[in-house]
């Protein structure tokens, strides 16, 4: 199977500086993909990926927010358009690195939409949270809306953009919420307990485009058979009744239940599995097309490598076995860059991912009401039936 990596080393320059999404995860990750072999297996591409151009990223960020990126880190006092904020401080070439990312998206999009490859995959982007003239949740340009955006612009008639990360893909929701040709789907905490406060199942898209976006908000606490009973009751109907000619996957690894900044419980044997599921609806509905980003994930050496290594091998052909053991090699950076912290011994955390399946019903469990609340708001959109479990 042909796939695509998109990577350079130059990808570690997106850095925050002293802030939770420190680049580290990613060097780690590539680091144990390498170190499996999972970037050397036949068919696969690694590939350097350009800046977008001002063009490029043009098609979502307005041209005044794109000249205030390249302009604010010559001035230590800039304010506006969300940038020198806690969330979104100002870092040297802060735009270059940025379009970096969005250009590294937009080589894997095109290499899947033109079918010179079946999968292409690039973690450093699922930057979901930047809006069209604002910096927002650590992210400057909104690589995953770059590059359905150039899509669009190929002729491109149905994109579904899967968004897994425990944060709401505000950004991706707003730029296409009234376009019928995207459909968003978004799980994700609760927006009553975490940032950015968005993500309601009460969320459909607008006027032109109702049942466009799709937001499975999950209380707190939920675990890997809770966050999966949801993915299965609503994200397959509503692709299928959808039918995409490719699927983009934001796959955020901040679900894991280690994570220091949000509050689902999920393993990354979970986090696996999720990622599985949308490889097989690729599979099942639009010939295995399927374009993967990182996302957030703060675990940065115990959570997020592991995680993003399944998604690079389920990426580049087969999945690994979580019972694989981490490399010794791959274990003295990670002691490397953490000196003195635990690093997991094995690519997986032995979670059960088996789970059971939605069942419509009067219940009190928050889970449930949750799942139905969203099936009600959209399944009717696509003429399924909320209280029928077939659906
Ligand atoms: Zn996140």
């Amino acid at each position: 199977m042909n796939s695509l990596v998109v990577w350079s080393d130059r990808l570690l320059s997106y850095d925050l500086g002293d802030h939770p999404l420190n680049p580290v995860r990613v060097e780690l990750a590539m680091a144990l993909a390498r170190d499996l072999g999972v970037l050397s297996r036949p068919g696969v591409t690694v590939q350097e990926p350009a800046l977008a151009t001002d063009a490029e990223i043009g098609r979502v960020h307005r041209a005044d927010y794109i000249e205030a990126v390249k302009a604010a880190p010559d001035d230590p006092f800039f304010r506006g358009y969300g940038l020198n904020t806690a969330d979104n401080p100002v870092f040297d070439d802060m735009h270059e690195a940025s379009a970096l990312v969005s250009g590294a998206t937009l080589a894997a999009a095109r290499a899947v939409w033109s079918g010179s490859v079946r999968r292409a995959v690039n973690i450093s982007g699922g930057l979901h949270h930047a809006m069209p003239a604002r910096a927002a949740g650590f992210c400057v340009y909104n690589d995953p809306a770059i590059a359905i955006a150039d899509l669009l612009s190929q002729g491109a008639k149905r994109i579904a953009y899967i968004d897994i990360d425990v944060h709401h893909g505000d950004g991706v929701q707003e730029i296409f919420a009234n376009d019928p040709r995207v459909l968003t789907i978004s799980l994700h905490e609760s927006p009553i307990s975490l940032f950015p406060g968005t993500g309601f199942s009460t969320e459909v898209g607008g006027p032109d485009a109702l049942g466009s976006a799709v937001n499975v908000p999950l209380p707190a606490g939920t675990r890997d058979s809770g966050w999966l009973r949801a993915f299965h009751a609503v994200v397959p109907s509503v692709l299928r009744a959808f039918g995409p000619e490719l699927i983009v996957l934001q796959a955020g690894a901040d679900s894991h239940a280690r994570d220091p900044l949000a509050n689902l419980r999920l393993s990354v044997d979970g986090q696996r599995a999720g990622a599985l599921a949308v490889s097989a609806l690729s599979e099942e509905l639009c010939g295995g097309k399927l374009l993967a980003t990182g996302g957030g994930g703060y675990a940065l050496m115990y959570v997020v490598p592991r995680t993003w290594t399944h998604l690079l091998a389920m990426v580049t052909g087969d999945p690994i076995d979580p019972a694989t053991l981490t490399p010794p090699s791959w274990r003295a950076l990670a002691q490397k860059r953490f000196p003195g912290e635990d690093f997991p011994l094995r690519m997986t955390d032995d979670a059960d991912v088996s789970f059971q399946p939605w069942q419509p019903g009067v219940t009190q469990d928050p889970l449930d009401r949750a799942i139905l609340a969203t099936r009600q708001a959209v399944f009717p959109y696509y003429g399924l039936d909320p209280m029928d479990a077939r659906d």
